[in-house]
């Protein structure tokens, strides 16, 4: 995408999440301190707190249901779904937390690899629809480099998944990309593509801001199952048969295909690592998404574990002008 990588700045331990980040960023991250909001449930509507707290390195992304006795762990990676109807729903010993995607997507965008999220409700509140108040959330605590490699999933082989006329594959690739269509027979969305290459500030200014969406129809639909219950034009892109029903419109003209690349990288963020691949998806969905990610970690050969060498690590470094002694404040 053409971002060009700040230079000459990289500090050893404290990295700002805005700047000196790299996609490739060679050691896992925390986030430097806990963070709290607060928002309403997709689907029940009700009040939902939520607080992100950093962890040890090599924990992942770990559920915490704290409004239930024991306040009990639900692991977020692929083997742990369980529902992809309305949204992407992870499950352990019956327990379940659901609308996790677009708090996954932003901790992957911004290359967050250690974090337990506590929620006290079976769901991670909606918020705007989109992922960019949990970015505004991660930048607020600021990230933490931690003395652990990244480890990447590699992809070695291409694969395939169809149901229909949707598709989802992969190819090996150095980086991570995303070139995802849809097309709805829908005078306000039609045939939408993006191609997109996965760094920091793409996916804050170009991906992060793009809000779900759905049809008037559906809604009623949902609505009748006592589910989506919280949804509303404020935490949504609505189009009725004809065009969007938000009085402000669309944040972008291809906002739609932009939210199905930030609901992508959310469910891929459950494979447990970033990925090195690239993606191509027609139409597809949670759960062909899904499918495709537990094929690739089933098949031995498809994903290979590789830390990339310590000399890329060092590149920057050296590139660096020798820095004067960091001002330390006493206390
Ligand atoms: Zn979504």
């Amino acid at each position: 995408m053409g971002d060009a990588e700040p230079g000459g700045d990289l500090k050893d331990r404290v990295l700002n999440p805005v700047e000196a980040i790299s996609p490739m960023q060679l050691f896992q991250r925390t986030l430097s301190r806990p963070v709290n909001c607060t928002g309403i449930g997709l689907h029940s509507g009700r009040r939902v707190n939520l607080c992100l707290r950093p962890v040890e390195p090599d924990t992942g992304v770990v559920f915490k249901r704290t409004d239930r006795p024991g306040s009990p762990l639900i692991p977020g990676d692929v083997n742990h779904v369980v529902d992809t109807r309305f949204s992407t729903t992870l499950g352990s010993d019956g327990l379940t937390v659901s609308t996790v995607e677009h708090l996954l997507s932003a901790l992957a965008g911004m290359g967050v690899d250690n974090v337990l999220i506590e929620v006290d409700a079976p769901e991670v509140p909606i918020m705007d629809g989109s992922a960019a108040p949990f970015v505004f959330l991660i930048k607020s605590a600021g990230l933490t480099s931690q003395a652990k490699a990244r480890q990447f999933y590699k992809v070695r082989r291409e694969m395939s998944m169809s149901e229909g006329d949707k598709t989802v594959s992969v190819a090996p690739s150095d980086a991570l990309k995303v070139d995802f269509t849809i097309e709805f027979d829908h005078p306000a969305i039609r045939r939408q593509q993006m191609d997109f290459s996965l760094s920091e500030r793409g996916y804050e200014k170009n991906i992060s801001r793009a809000r779900t969406f759905g049809f008037l129809s559906d809604i009623r639909a949902l609505h009748e199952k006592n589910l989506g219950l919280g949804g509303s034009l404020d935490n949504a892109v609505i189009v009725d048969n004809y065009r969007v029903l938000n009085d402000d419109g669309l944040r972008f003209p291809d906002e739609f295909v932009r939210h199905k690349v930030l609901d992508f990288l959310g469910d891929l963020a459950l494979l447990g690592r970033p990925v090195l691949g690239g993606f191509t998806a027609f139409k597809s969905g949670h759960q062909l998404n899904n499918q495709l990610f537990r094929e690739l970690l089933a098949d031995r050969d498809a994903l290979q574990l590789v830390v990339p060498g310590l000399e890329q690590q060092q590149k920057p470094r050296r590139a660096a002008k020798p820095q004067a002694p960091q001002q330390v404040a006493v206390a």
